[in-house]
């Protein structure tokens, strides 16, 4: 496998090619926005200088990277040639049947054909295709680049074949590969999203503030980033939706969306992405600020 087609050029999209080209391997990037192309090239390249800066690799590397990788805007002239399509397009059930079904016509009958899908059933994707024991689940993990998991995903019909192949391939992107069975959230999201709504009800039930919750959870149990920061970084209607997925997919109350949750997401609060989520990002400082309704003592929460 040498000609990898990712498709989408957004946070993960841009992410996923970097990893795949600097590996040597030739990668086609498919957006439908040509400003999106550009904008990931800027990103690859400014990634790429960092780690030229940090001395984890050199000059020459980074252009042999840019080399690798040619965008295109045209799905059909980006993943005829493909042993391996990525799509890491738009979280939405519509876009993603539509990229699959074009792809299986225009692929070749041996191209593999992965999804990064944060929440949507490998196997429904698969069922539009004609060979859903060639669809498997990637799902990387953001920043793409850094960080080492990820998640294999089999859906019903992978065959252990692909699923081998993929393990592998993972594994020559110097990254860890966990192989999961395609169940709601897989394993990641089914553990993470609860954590991070539970996180969410505390709040609202004003057990304590976003510092307080973020601190415990950070100090007391090691994690790099609070909950309710994470939240922000990931996209509070990125959560919100993944939330609706487990709450439905498992039939189950438990994974119900924090009413506050739904609420911030309405309003336009979205974390990082709009400016505004638990903090307050539109200072542009390092520092984390907090929202100014969440600014109220402890005391003053219950
Ligand atoms: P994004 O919004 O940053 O990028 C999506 C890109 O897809 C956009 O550039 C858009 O123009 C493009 N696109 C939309 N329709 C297209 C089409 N038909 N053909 C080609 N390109 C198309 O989204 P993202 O955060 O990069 O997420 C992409 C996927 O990765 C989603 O499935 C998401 O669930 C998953 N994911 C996201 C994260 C994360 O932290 N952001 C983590 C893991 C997985």
């Amino acid at each position: 496998m040498k000609n990898i087609t990712v498709i989408g050029s957004g946070t993960m999209g841009n992410g996923i090619a970097h990893a795949f080209a600097q590996c040597d391997y030739k990668v086609n990037l498919v957006d439908i926005s040509e400003a999106a192309l550009q904008k990931a090239l800027a990103t690859i390249t400014k990634n790429l200088d960092r780690q030229v800066q940090k001395g984890t690799i050199t000059e020459d590397a980074k252009n042999a990277t840019l080399k690798n990788i040619t965008t295109y805007t045209d799905i059909v002239a980006g993943a005829k040639n493909a042993d391996l399509v990525v799509e890491a397009a738009s979280e939405n059930v519509d876009i993603k049947l539509k990229i699959f079904k074009q792809l299986d016509e225009v692929c070749s009958p041996t191209t593999i054909l992965a999804s990064n899908t944060s929440s949507i059933s490998i196997t429904q994707i698969a069922a539009v295709t004609k060979r859903a024991d060639k669809v498997i689940g990637m799902h990387f993990m953001n920043p793409v680049p850094i960080m080492k998991l990820v998640e294999i995903i089999r859906g019903y019909s992978t065959s252990d074949e692909v699923t081998e192949t993929i393990m592998k391939m993972s594994k020559n992107l110097n990254k860890v590969p966990v192989e999961v069975n395609d169940f709601p959230g897989f394993v990641a999201n089914k553990i993470l999203m609860p954590m991070i709504n539970e996180a969410i009800i505390t709040l609202q039930e004003g057990v304590a503030g976003v510092e307080e919750i973020d601190t415990v959870m950070k100090l007391g149990m090691a994690h790099p980033m609070g909950p309710l920061q994470l939240a922000d970084f990931i996209g509070l209607d990125v959560c919100l939706n993944i939330l609706r997925v487990l709450q439905e997919g498992f039939g189950n109350q438990k994974y119900a969306p924090s009413p506050l949750l739904v609420n911030m997401v309405t309003a336009g609060h979205l974390g990082v992405k709009s400016g505004k989520g638990f903090y307050d990002y539109s200072s542009g400082t390092k520092e984390l600020v907090l929202a100014e309704r969440f600014k109220k003592k402890v005391a003053e929460l219950a």
